[in-house]
């Protein structure tokens, strides 16, 4: 692989962009296109920009303000149409224009005065290849000129093979993965871009697919003979202590569960549920059938304050029965940590929580058999997998609060098998959301309402400090104003003693107002939290507000979310106050998105393609998936052979 040749100054920059060698440059790609295709000159728009081929008519003049060299010149259209142009700080017009020169602008139209306020000039008409301009995201020492100078060296030197097998480009009208990657960085036309992508989107989106095709057959193969078949009607004696009645979504995805863990093929299914609709105690259900086979279950959690959670709960949940259950993190004492780790290798602890470390500790599990991980979205294909290997006989649960239409779920995750909570429990579960500009003083007051009804308040923002917007900093010493030592700081910057102290006097009431980033989104329970304020609504995606409101009236009381948005438009927002079925607001959430504005994002819950976009390309996915149980059908086929190989290579 060719190193880069450029200066040291740009070689520098890129690699802190992971681009090192012509290949890493070919494979960046441009996330956006300025189009500088020549306008239709009487089928524009005031204020639309517009590409037009003039000649001057006039010399500029330049008019010299303090703040900006302003240059103003007149041009006609070949069909004679007069134009005055002007320009801000653009010296080099004066050098390059003059009465009779052809020129290219690129520019905003004002119609009414046929005017263009210029941001572009090419003394010259445009080539074709020159028309459509890649735009690449880059360092800021890097100027997007000097990218597409590399890019086109590197296409020169650099020849790449698709993997696709040749059967399948055909089929499909592939073009090769050299054109394909020169349609992209240097289009003569949209469609030449179109087709460049469809190539790059097929490459990665058949080997992600056959992967999880193939992660899905070892699965099935993976029997577990051993296992002992409980009848499931011995759950209902855990079922019936509850300190409460289950729903009936929690009661089919139970059976559901129940019925895979009886099966001789190991379980490899995801439960898929608002937050707070009721999925931990799903979880402990299976566990607790896990437990009458005889067998260990293990419960993983993202970060150690939500396993603690859990181990809490489970220790409430199984009171009246003789369960040894055991809380395995990193902040305990190595010699507390080394006691339980025998215990569990001895067969003595029944149900095990922890985070994710815990598969990485050196325990071994000599009767392992179910392995639940809540919110399972910090976990790629690759590590499913590898925790499946781990667990080897186990049966896999895997919890998620990003809830994805079914449609769409069935895509992306189409290893696995789905359970699906769509009902709340409480019925009562009232939150309503305001959206408003909401001044100081009504928060105030409101925040007074709340802590007097002996209920907490949240008040997250979207950044820890960012620029002069709000931020968790400066709201801090904004609330601390009105309220003293009542208020609490949780971010995701401070030590995990100092979070789990603001945690506590949160929950125990003695600081009712915690003023949090977006890290409050996952899995924190404070059962009388009546409201909460979010500043900067905007910049979070609807889920993630959905996902935070979930945070409050968890006691069933009604609880309040006030969204303190300063924008025109709302539109967005009151959608989603008058919503509060997670499901529905996540296609909302994915309909209310503009196009391209999903490209590159990674979208919580959803696997990152780099190419390939759930939403938008769901016809072409379920194409990519039909030619991808072809080549895992027929495995002999010679053409499929190799590539099969490779992408087997790839799972961990
Ligand atoms: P999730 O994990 O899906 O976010 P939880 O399992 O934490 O939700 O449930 C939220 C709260 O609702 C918990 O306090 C839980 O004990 C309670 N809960 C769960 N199921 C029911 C039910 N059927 N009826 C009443 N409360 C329930
Ligand atoms: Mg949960």
């Amino acid at each position: 692989m060719a190193k880069l040749s450029g200066s040291a100054r740009i070689n520098d920059a890129l690699s802190k962009y992971d681009i090192h060698t012509f290949k890493d440059v070919i494979f960046h790609l441009p996330n956006r296109y300025l189009d500088l295709r020549y306008s239709e000159e009487f089928n524009v728009n005031t204020n639309e920009k517009v590409v037009l081929f003039l000649k001057a008519t006039s010399a500029p003049v330049i008019i010299r303000t303090p703040k900006v060299t302003i240059i103003r010149f007149s041009a006609v259209s070949k069909n004679n149409i007069p134009y005055s142009i002007v320009a801000y700080n653009q010296r080099y017009i004066l050098n390059v224009v003059n009465v009779g020169t052809e020129i290219t602008v690129f520019g905003t139209i004002n119609l009414k005065k046929n005017e263009i306020s210029l941001i572009k000039l090419f003394p010259r008409v445009l080539r074709s290849d020159e028309q459509i301009v890649p735009l690449y995201s880059l360092p800021s020492d890097v100027g997007n000129h000097e990218f597409i100078k590399i890019v086109q060296k590197g296409l020169k030197l650099e020849n790449v093979q698709s993997s696709v097998p040749e059967a399948i480009r055909r089929k499909n009208d592939l073009v090769s993965l050299n054109n394909a990657l020169m349609y992209v960085h240097h289009p003569l036309s949209f469609d030449q871009v179109f087709n460049g992508l469809k190539a790059l989107k097929y490459e990665e989106g058949l080997a992600y697919f056959l992967k999880l095709l193939l992660i899905k057959r070892t699965n099935s193969v993976l029997i577990n003979t051993k296992k002992t078949i409980i009848d499931l009607k011995a759950a209902n004696e855990f079922v019936r202590k509850l300190p409460f009645t289950l729903t009936k979504d929690q009661l089919a995805a139970i059976r559901e569960i129940g019925y895979d863990m009886n099966k001789e093929t190991l379980m490899y299914r995801l439960l898929q549920g608002d937050v707070g609709s009721g999925k931990t105690v799903v979880a402990f259900v299976a566990l607790y059938i896990n437990y009458l086979r005889n067998a260990q279950g293990v419960l993983l959690a993202p970060t150690e304050s939500l396993a603690k959670q859990h181990y809490e709960s489970l220790l409430s949940f199984f009171k009246a029965f003789n369960l040894r259950i055991e809380l395995l993190i990193g902040a305990l004492k190595e010699s507390e940590k080394q006691r339980i780790k025998e215990d569990i290798q001895q067969g003595k602890v029944d149900i095990v929580v922890g985070t994710h470390a815990l598969f990485s500790e050196d325990v071994t599990y000599p009767k392992l058999e179910l392995v639940i991980i809540d919110e399972q979205h910090k976990f790629g294909v690759n590590q499913r997998e590898t925790l499946l290997n781990k667990g080897e006989k186990a049966d896999l649960l895997l919890l998620s609060a990003t809830p994805i239409p079914q449609t769409l779920a069935s895509v992306i995750y189409s290893d696995m098998d789905l359970s699906t909570i769509e009902s709340f429990p409480h019925s009562g579960r009232k939150v309503t959301t305001e959206v408003d500009k909401f001044p100081i003083k009504t928060i105030v007051k409101r925040i007074e309402e709340t802590l007097n009804a002996g209920r907490q308040v949240y008040i997250i923002a979207p950044k820890i400090t960012y620029g002069e917007k709000t931020n968790v900093m400066s709201l801090h010493e904004t609330y601390t104003k009105y309220f003293d030592d009542k208020v609490a700081l949780l971010h995701g910057q401070m030590t995990s003693e100092e979070k789990e102290e603001s945690l506590n006097t949160f929950k125990n009431g003695s600081t009712p107002i915690l003023i949090a980033t977006s890290v409050v989104e996952v899995g924190i329970d404070v059962k009388t939290a009546g409201l909460m304020i979010i500043y900067e609504p905007q910049s979070f995606g609807l889920s993630s507000l959905h996902q935070l409101r979930g945070r409050i009236g968890r006691d069933g009381k009604m609880a309040t979310l006030l969204l303190v948005s300063d924008e025109e438009d709302n539109t967005k927002l009151t959608e989603f106050a008058k919503e509060d079925n997670g499901f529905k607001i996540a296609e909302l959430d994915l309909t209310l998105r503009g196009p391209g504005e999903l490209i590159g994002e990674k979208q919580s819950g959803m696997p990152s393609f780099l190419y390939l976009n759930v939403i938008k390309d769901l016809d072409l996915i379920q194409k990519i998936k039909v030619d991808a149980l072809d080549i895992i059908n027929n495995p002999d086929e010679p053409d499929y052979q190799t590539y099969l190989n490779d992408v087997k290579k790839t799972i961990g």
